[in-house]
């Protein structure tokens, strides 16, 4: 019996939301007196793969086929089972992010596995159970959900677990998999970046803006302070709506769901289905001219006024910090 996680890189690279999702693995794995395993799937160096035993993984199962180097949904989930089958794994942790989204499901059908996808928290394993926490709704509520399986699946929300390093370098073994044709009817050929910028789902700082703004020629100003903050940029469906800023920015309901630690919301009322998208953002600052914007319920910290007289004050603010620090 073990623990197994997916360690999900981005060009070779690991993603802060591996690094939390490999602390938090560890931490289950320690709840059940196990051991932790990790598998990663692509191109990374063996530098980056030892260094993942820092955060709690002695072992790491490294596939490096060629067919595998760029993502393939069902390809992926095929080879993450067979490691867990072989690994005699009996909970799979990977990060709720897009990729996770489409992979856990797969793999927990494979496994004949419960799945508890976007979890928040450590399992609870008081009493023989294993229950999960994880958000529903949308986002507006919590459930906690109790998986019975024999192998269960957790898909952890990024931003719901702080990265801890507590050990040494792993171990890296190479892991050959039975990869089945079947699995590569579907292939990535080609990807063409839209943008270079931080991208939102996995954000840890927001800048986001709605009808407030007025126009698609006043976003200077909110491209500008996230720049300063390095954050990404977001929007309210209506702006969206309006061709005013790109889909992939429109947050909420039905847009992306984000959990950033500090999510800024500039000229946006606050309505239900766009807090669905953000209500576990850690903190949320919110300028509105209006005192009595709903968003104002929600927040941390709030401005009254005028977002074209705040916003500049802001990032003066904190382009003089930054000189000075
Ligand atoms: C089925 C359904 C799904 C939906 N899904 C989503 C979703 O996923 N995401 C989403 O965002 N919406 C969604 N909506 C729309 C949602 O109900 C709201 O209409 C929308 O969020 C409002 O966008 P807004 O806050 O930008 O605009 P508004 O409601 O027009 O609010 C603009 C805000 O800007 C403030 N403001 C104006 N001028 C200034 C200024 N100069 N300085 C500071 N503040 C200023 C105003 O006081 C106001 O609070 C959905 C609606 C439905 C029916």
């Amino acid at each position: 019996m073990s623990v197994l996680v997916y360690v999900e890189n981005a060009d070779g690279k690991f993603k802060k939301s591996t690094y939390e999702v490999i602390s938090y693995a560890k931490t289950v794995a320690d709840q059940l007196n196990t051991h932790l395993t990790a598998i990663s799937i692509g191109d990374v160096s063996h530098e980056d793969l030892e260094s993942l035993g820092k955060y709690g993984s002695a072992k790491v199962l490294n596939v490096s086929d060629e067919q595998l180097k760029t993502f393939v949904n069902q390809a992926y989930a095929s080879v993450i089972a067979e490691a867990a089958s072989k690994e005699g794994a009996k909970v799979v942790v990977l990060a709720n992010s897009f990729t996770g989204k489409g992979l856990a499901p797969r793999i927990a059908v494979k496994l004949q596995a419960g799945l508890a996808d976007s979890a928040v928290e450590l399992p609870s394993t008081d009493d023989g159970k294993f229950i999960v926490k994880k958000t529903a709704f949308s986002g507006k509520a919590f459930a906690f959900i109790e998986l019975t399986s024999d192998v269960k699946i957790i898909a952890l929300n990024p931003n719901s677990y702080k990265v801890v390093e507590n050990g040494s370098p792993a171990t890296v073994v190479d892991f050959a998999s039975d990869s089945n044709e079947s699995d590569f009817k579907t292939m990535v050929k080609e990807i063409v970046r839209a943008t270079d910028k931080v991208s939102l789902p996995e954000a840890e700082l927001v800048v986001s803006a709605g009808r407030g703004m007025k126009g698609p020629e006043n976003w200077a100003m909110i491209e500008e302070l996230a720049d300063l903050l390095g954050a990404a940029t977001a929007c309210s469906k209506p702006v969206s709506d309006a061709g005013w800023r790109p889909h992939e920015e429109h947050v909420g309901q039905t847009g992306i769901a984000v959990s950033p630690n500090l999510y800024i919301a500039i000229g946006i009322s606050g309505a239900i289905q766009h807090l669905a998208g953000v209500s576990s953002s850690k903190t949320i600052v919110v300028i509105n001219k209006d005192p009595e914007a709903p968003f104002f319920k929600v927040a941390d910290y709030g401005i009254v006024g005028d977002a074209f007289e705040i916003v500049p004050k802001l990032i003066e603010a904190v382009k003089s910090y930054k000189s000075n620090s």
